[in-house]
């Protein structure tokens, strides 16, 4: 069966309901805890089902937003899910109190319990009309920054649209493009900040019903974090400071001194090369061809992986009329299959998909055999380390996709998972600021993020006063809808740099290592997950600092003379 042919069926909500109803019941009255092992393995054909059509639905809308079918079945699901939420908080109860909860942990493991302990957590039908408010809040936000409408090289754009001229190679060019978008946000600057006001003070009042101190130890919660706490991060983002600050600044140096540019200014940081980008050597069929033979090359299991991907066309690669922006991975559990979704452009990220989406398909494809969906993926600085680490694996291929721009990859690749840490961590404790103090004014909320951006990117320096204020994270999506998640992208790097050093040191170590780690999906937490494949815990100190090292390293021995 290929995609197209996977039959969709509507969930039958009122069956659900009884399902689960019965199930619970069991559990409520089970002599043993076969009966609830018997119970559990029932309803967890029941949310894998649900689980299958609401990922199907959603993927066959991105892929068509015309097509009328399936937008009234995104309807139902945006309708219904939090009805569903509601039987999957109950069922959850029932685990997490059940008189046999020790034979259950032996059985389907302790992290099951652990992910419901901390979900638990977040919920109570008190916080419901805050939850109400924080999603509407979350959804004018998105509808602000999508209202931009900024005339440009004679055209009216969106913000994205405004994406290629922050890399032109003509140095007016970026700056007044820099301009033209930052005059959007300035425009906009008293909305942003009443909607990142009423969010910080709506999460702290929902914290506070839930009987924490102040949102922060809730955000962990949320996100699954069941096994590290601010305490530790705090001692990560300060190795990031000492230990590879630094480095990120020689980086940019010996870029602006590629480039020839004398007083480099922010609008000069999206750029690597005088001659551009990397760019890939051919269209659609041509990557998919380049990544079919990378990945029977790679390993019996990668290229058993593309195949299943091929075979079953669960690659929807090219933008198209009608199709939805954006690019994603999802999972099909009673398919067993996973699904990447993405716009082609011509650009590096094309190649990007076909690494590091098809990363994070692999690692699910790897674990596709768990029947709880709570295991099909890990917490998500566990998710990226799978993708990040095989954006790695990939480089001994990366010529076949980038040709005679290969070197450029290679370079601004590395480069660029070094520099992204320190704004990562800057994003991460301009949160903490926030959410520890929740009565601050939009003018100190900014004058705090302007002073942490000197600590963590020295090297940033504005000819915009505007930007100079302290107002560039209004372009973090992140910081509004979903706090505390963007430091996650930092945490897999410092372990995909692992992978890249162990590749060097021993490959066949490095990629027993790595199968054997997507093969365990999300059955461990974020540590035990690190403990399992043997990579530095990024939190205690001295890990930081080896792989900056070894990277700046890499880089010094790099012939510049072939890059610019
Ligand atoms: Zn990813």
């Amino acid at each position: 069966m290929t995609f197209k042919e996977y039959p969709y069926v509507r969930p039958d909500l009122e069956q659900i309901k009884k399902d689960y109803e019965e199930v619970i019941n069991t559990f409520q009255n089970a002599a043993s805890a076969d009966e609830q092992i018997d119970a559990f393995d029932r309803i967890n054909k029941v949310r894998s089902n649900f689980l299958t059509m609401q990922a199907l639905c959603s993927i066959r809308n991105h892929i068509d937003t015309t097509d009328e079918f399936y937008e009234s079945e995104q309807n139902f699901f945006n309708e219904n899910t939090p009805i569903y939420a509601n039987y999957e908080n109950q069922l959850s109860k029932s685990l997490y109190n059940s008189k046999f909860k020790d034979d259950l942990e032996k059985k389907y493991g302790k992290q099951l319990f652990a992910l419901i302990e901390a979900n638990l957590k977040t919920f109570k039908e008190e916080i419901i009309e805050d939850l109400q408010e924080e999603n509407k809040l979350n959804t004018e936000f998105v509808k602000l920054s999508a209202s931009a409408k900024i005339e440009f090289d004679g055209k009216t754009l969106n913000l994205s649209q405004m994406g290629p001229y922050a890399v032109s190679l003509d140095r007016d060019i970026r700056r007044s493009a820099e301009a033209a978008v930052m005059g959007f946000f300035e425009q906009n600057e008293a909305k942003y900040d009443d909607i990142y006001d009423k969010l910080v003070k709506v999460r702290t009042r929902i914290a506070k019903k839930l009987g924490f101190e102040n949102f922060i130890e809730l955000g962990y919660a949320r996100l699954g974090r069941t096994d590290y706490d601010h305490h530790m991060v705090a001692n990560y983002r300060k190795q990031v400071e000492r230990d590879l600050v630094p480095v990120a600044t020689r980086i940019h140096q010996d870029k602006t001194k590629r480039l020839g540019i004398e007083n480099p200014k922010s609008y000069d940081l999206n750029i690597s090369f005088k001659s551009g980008n990397p760019k890939p050597k051919g269209n659609r069929d041509f990557l998919v061809e380049k990544a079919k033979f990378m990945y029977h090359e790679m390993s019996k299991e990668t290229g058993e992986f593309i195949d299943f991907m091929i075979d079953h066309e669960l690659l929807d690669l090219e933008a198209k009329k009608g199709k939805a922006g954006g690019g994603f991975c999802h999972f099909l559990p009673e398919f067993k299959s996973p699904f990447i979704f993405s716009n082609f452009n011509g650009t590096q990220g094309d190649v990007d998909v076909l690494t590091h989406e098809a990363g994070h398909a692999f690692q699910v494809y790897s674990s596709r055999d768990y029947m709880i969906p709570e295991y099909h993926w890990p917490t998500y600085e566990a998710c990226e380390i799978h993708s990040m680490s095989m954006e790695f694996f990939a480089w001994p291929w990366i010529h076949l996709f980038f040709e005679e721009d290969t070197d450029k990859y290679i370079y601004s690749h590395l480069a660029g998972t070094i520099t992204f840490i320190p704004y990562g961590v800057c994003v991460d404790e301009f949160q903490h600021l926030m959410y520890e103090n929740p009565e601050m004014k939009p003018d100190e909320r900014k004058a705090v993020w302007r002073k942490l951006e000197k600590r963590y990117l020295p090297h940033k320096v504005y000819e915009n006063q505007f930007l100079e204020k302290g107002t560039f994270w209004y372009r973090q999506s992140h910081i509004f809808s979903v706090p505390f998640y963007y430091i996650d992208y930092t945490l897999a790097q410092v372990c995909a740099h692992q992978y890249w050093i162990r590749n060097y040191e021993n490959h066949e170590k490095a990629w027993e290592s790595y199968y054997k780690l997507c093969q365990q999906g999300g059955s461990k937490s974020f540590l035990n997950l690190l403990d399992f494949s043997g990579l530095k815990n990024p939190f205690v100190d001295g890990t930081v600092k080896e792989i900056a090292q070894k990277v700046l390293e890499f880089l010094d021995n790099f012939d510049q003379s072939k890059i610019v």
